[in-house]
């Protein structure tokens, strides 16, 4: 099963659901991208695509917040990454 983020183009078979680690995604889950911190929406299990600013507004605020938050943690992990190699 691959799924290649949209965004970077990484393959994401890893890809964390928002509902947690076990779950597996379905159809209309969102994730976000774990090189990139993009926005993903699952139109299958297998296949992602980018989450739309409309279809991000319409969430509920705590699926937003959270989504706000690992796509947080992730970009801070990748600008420690390159930090490390810069120095
Ligand atoms: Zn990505």
């Amino acid at each position: 099963m691959t799924r290649t983020c949209p965004y970077c183009g990484e393959e994401i078979g890893g890809a964390t659901p928002a509902s947690g680690p076990d779950a597996k995604p379905d159809a209309g889950d969102f994730s976000v991208c774990l090189y990139c911190g993009g926005f993903l929406l699952f139109t299958r299990p297998d296949e992602v695509r980018i989450l739309s600013l409309q279809e991000y507004a319409k969430l509920p605020i705590d699926i937003r917040k959270e989504l706000r938050e690992v796509s947080a943690r992730v970009r801070k992990a990748q600008f420690d990454r390159m930090l490390s190699h810069a120095s």
